[in-house]
């Protein structure tokens, strides 16, 4: 039998920005517990992603007083959407309700998990690189034994609670004999960067801008702006009409090019196309109650399945499992503690993801998207509350599907006199 290496009181499978924002929770909240980090990438590594961060990554950052990490970046001021037939809209970002900042950065994930995991390694914990999760046991008491090999050896470490920040492949997730998420319930996208040196002159300022039904039906392409010329531009559609429609990613992304091209942005450079999973949150996986192992971010499917944003849900569940846990380390209450976390995310989030899924099914007829981009362009509240989904924790009240289905019905025309009046 192979040595015990290291013994943690927590140790973190994935150094993403759930796992390091865990890591970081745990530490400040209980600076005496033993917390191991452990990732198969030497940062900085890159991870493919639309790089936008809204509000709430900006909070979570600031619960800790680490908000510093987003100095000097340049603020997006706007998002625009486009649907079919060239239906435009330019919208600037509301005040969010549940946050104090209505802000949103662009950072390369090279860049921002990397400025992450650093924050870890400065909190004391002990962050290890290029070690891949191979399985995990529990012993007699309890712990949990964990194997994690490099190229030439195999090490083992014991922990009182071992955490699955692994994405959206978990391999922690799948030793705990939960399924990957259904075709219906996750999406296929591919980001590339470009240098883009009239994108802002052509949309007059930093925007995020979002083209649905178009470049891909029933998928969405996006254009970010970055630093200086640097454009994140990528494309995204659900795994099932993927596959029934036989598309082809790369495809996607030359005509998404082209629409730009179309609309007079100048894409110049193209380089470091990667596509990736997107699990949604409209699918969670279910815990087995018993076993110190949680799970958390994208290795148990906390993605948007509107917007896509999956930063801030991962961060933010990192926190409330330490909250929940941090003082159960050892104990035999910490698998209830586990289940609170659990319980707390779903209360928060429930209504939300569940709002995002409906707008998701609405947004996926061309007809429809036609329609919500009309009513939105004649009505402040509609455009508001979509961005609200898009940015912050909003979801449908019986009283806001009343008013939108209301304000889908009536004629164009009417509702921008009403709305004017
Ligand atoms: C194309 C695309 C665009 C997106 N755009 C946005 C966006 O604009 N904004 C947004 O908020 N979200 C976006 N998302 C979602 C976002 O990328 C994820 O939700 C987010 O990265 C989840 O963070 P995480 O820490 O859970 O996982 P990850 O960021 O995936 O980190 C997981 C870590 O685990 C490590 N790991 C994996 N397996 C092992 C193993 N066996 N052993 C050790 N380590 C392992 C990996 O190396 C990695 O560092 C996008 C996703 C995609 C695919």
């Amino acid at each position: 039998m192979q040595d015990i290496s290291k013994e943690y009181d927590v140790l973190i499978v994935g150094a993403g920005p759930a796992g390091s924002n865990a890591a970081i929770s745990y530490k400040k909240l209980n600076p005496g517990l033993r917390v191991g980090l452990i990732d198969k990438a030497i940062f900085p590594r890159d991870k493919s992603c639309g790089d936008a961060i809204g509000p709430g990554v900006i909070s979570a950052l600031k619960r800790f007083n680490n908000e510093h990490i987003l100095d000097d970046e340049p603020q997006v001021v706007s998002t625009t959407l486009y649907g079919p037939d060239n239906i435009g809209i330019q919208n600037y970002i509301p005040e969010v309700k549940n946050k104090e900042d209505s802000i949103v950065y662009v950072i390369p994930r090279i860049d921002l998990d990397n400025r992450i995991l650093n924050l870890a390694k400065n909190s004391d914990v002990d962050v290890i690189e290029g070690l891949n999760f191979v399985s995990f046991e529990e012993d007699v008491n309890k712990n949990i034994v964990v194997k994690f090999k490099n190229q030439d050896e195999e090490f083992l470490f014991s922990t009182r609670l071992l955490i699955g920040a692994d994405g959206a492949n978990s391999r922690v997730r799948k030793q705990l004999n939960l399924k990957p998420n259904s075709d219906w319930h996750k999406a296929i996208a591919i980001r590339a960067y470009v240098d883009s040196p009239n994108y802002i002159e052509i949309f007059k300022e930093r925007t995020l801008m979002f083209e649905i039904n178009v470049s891909a039906e029933k998928g969405y392409a996006w254009a970010f702006p970055s630093k200086g010329s640097l454009l994140n531009i990528g494309i995204g559609v659900p795994v099932s009409i993927f596959k029934k429609d036989k598309l082809n990613i790369n495809k996607l992304l030359e005509d998404f090019i082209n629409q730009l091209e179309s609309r007079g942005v100048i894409v110049e450079n193209i380089r470091k196309q990667k596509s990736y999973m997107l699990p949604f949150a409209s699918s969670r996986p279910k815990l087995n109650k018993d076993m110190n192992v949680a799970l958390i971010g994208d290795a148990s499917s906390m993605i948007n399945p509107m917007s896509g944003e999956g930063i801030f849900y991962g961060m933010e569940a990192g926190y409330l499992l330490a909250k929940n846990t941090n003082e159960l380390i050892g104990s035999e209450k910490l698998s209830s503690g586990i289940s609170k976390y659990e319980k707390e995310f779903s209360k928060r989030f429930r209504k939300h993801y569940l709002s995002c899924a409906l707008a998701r099914l609405i947004l996926q007829s061309p007809f429809m998207t036609k329609r919500l981009l009309k009513v939105a362009s004649n009505d402040q509240d509609t455009i508001d509350f979509v961005v609200e989904l898009l940015f912050d924790e909003a979801y449908l009240t019986l009283t806001e599907v009343f008013k939108i289905t209301y304000k889908f019905l009536i004629p164009t025309r009417l509702l921008a006199f009403i709305s004017k009046n």
